[in-house]
């Protein structure tokens, strides 16, 4: 058996970094057992691209903080196509789309009413639970348990938002849009109306600021009479007072009984070198509708022959290339946490903790439940 850690941080993504970030800033001694630092951000530098997230939000405020920035995502409008179906194709500026402007306009209204909120909803996440979170805020509570469709017919804009936002919904998560929730829509709404850019993560600059990492697999916890105690792949026991789990939820599920949680859609992303079939070659992003296996095709910055896809299953490539090779493929079981509106407790008591992006996907919110489990236990370690 190791000596007691003080925290002992299960999983290596944006959850678990920011919580070993915050309780290494209060001088709280902590380790970090992953499986590899970043987990769902996977930038492989020799390709420069992420094979994971892949971009960021400008109000991802944690995030901004240890990433570097790449290019941005979308330069202009002009370079969107959107595609309905294999035969029904137009541009995101095109009439189609803007003969829409005044119900547009109306959606767009709301979101600054929803980011104004979603602002201040983020702050208390640092120091509340997300239900706790919800509840001191009717508003975003309302967007959480109502589906995106009910909110759309409520607002009007459903066929406005079919032909536009709907497909960049799509394009973000890869599920459904009838399955997502009104809160998960205008999320990734805000990816429209604030500059996205794709973004570098080093996994090594990583490793050196937080000191404390052990890369291995947990495989067993157990409750002991002062804390907890992990078994890893590797066979090693490590024991601590407090145990955070900032694995995947479906990882945590096998690690503790957990109730039921959302469940994730499946990515695949690709770099591919070729040459587009005709259609695709105008313009330089393609969104899809949620019927379409591929969910965004996007020609590399500043390449002539190199695109990102990224597919929610199984593709044939030869259906959007004429030529290509794949410089890499990963697949991702798990890729985005979207249905149902469930919420899960993070301060789960006896000083055992769940991070991560359970409750709300992507990087910002993974990051921020990670903050909360590690402000939590330097609050207790003060009393
Ligand atoms: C293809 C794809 C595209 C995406 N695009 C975006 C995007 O553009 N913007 C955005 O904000 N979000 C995006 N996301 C979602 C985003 O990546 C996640 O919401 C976020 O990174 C989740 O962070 P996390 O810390 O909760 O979990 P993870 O990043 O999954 O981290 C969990 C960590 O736990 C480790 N682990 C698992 N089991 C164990 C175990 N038993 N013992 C020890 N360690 C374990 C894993 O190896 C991993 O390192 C995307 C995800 C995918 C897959």
């Amino acid at each position: 058996m190791e000596q007691d850690q003080g925290t002992l941080i299960l999983g290596g993504g944006m959850a678990g970094m920011f919580c070993a970030m915050r309780l290494k800033e209060a001088g709280l001694p902590f380790l970090l057992v992953t499986e590899r630092l970043g987990g769902r951000v996977m930038y492989k530098a020799e390709f420069k691209m992420n094979f994971g997230a892949v971009f960021y939000f400008d109000n991802y405020h944690h995030v901004k903080q240890i990433i570097t920035p790449g290019p941005r995502v979308i330069k202009s409008f002009g370079q969107l196509l959107f595609h309905r179906s294999d035969t029904d194709s137009y541009s995101a500026l095109s009439l189609r789309v803007l003969k829409h402007g005044w119900k547009l306009f109306r959606f767009l209204r709301f979101m600054k009413t929803f980011e104004t909120h979603y602002e201040a909803y983020k702050k208390n996440c640092e120091t509340m639970q997300v239900k706790e979170a919800l509840k001191a805020d009717p508003f975003m509570e309302r967007l959480f348990f109502m589906t995106a469709q009910q909110f759309l017919d409520d607002l009007g804009v459903t066929e406005a938002c079919r032909e536009s936002v709907s497909l960049f919904a799509y394009a973000c998560t890869g599920a459904r849009v009838d399955t997502l929730t009104a809160f998960d829509y205008c999320y990734l709404a805000q990816g429209l109306l604030m500059p996205i850019n794709n973004f570098e993560f080093s996994e090594s600059a990583m490793q050196q600021r937080l000191g404390s990492v052990e890369f291995d697999s947990a495989t067993k916890v157990d409750k002991t009479d002062g804390g907890y105690s992990v078994t890893t792949a590797k066979g090693r026991v490590f024991h601590a007072r407090n145990l955070v789990i900032a694995t995947t939820a479906d990882a945590a599920q096998k690690l503790i009984d957990l109730p039921r949680i959302r469940s994730a859609s499946r990515l695949s992303s690709y770099l591919v070198k070729g040459t587009l079939k005709a259609k695709y070659r105008g313009k330089d992003i393609h969104l899809f509708s949620d019927t379409s296996p591929v969910i965004y095709l996007a020609r590399r910055d500043g390449s002539r022959d190199e695109y990102e896809l990224y597919s929610a299953v199984g593709i044939d490539l030869a259906d959007y290339f004429d030529d290509y090779s794949v410089r890499w493929q990963q697949d991702w079981a798990q890729a985005i946490y979207t249905h149902p509106a469930l919420v899960l407790d993070q301060d789960l008591g006896d000083n055992l903790y769940m991070a991560g992006d359970h409750n709300g996907m992507g990087m910002e919110p993974a990051a921020i439940s990670g903050i909360y489990a590690a402000n939590r236990i330097i609050e207790r370690s003060a009393v």
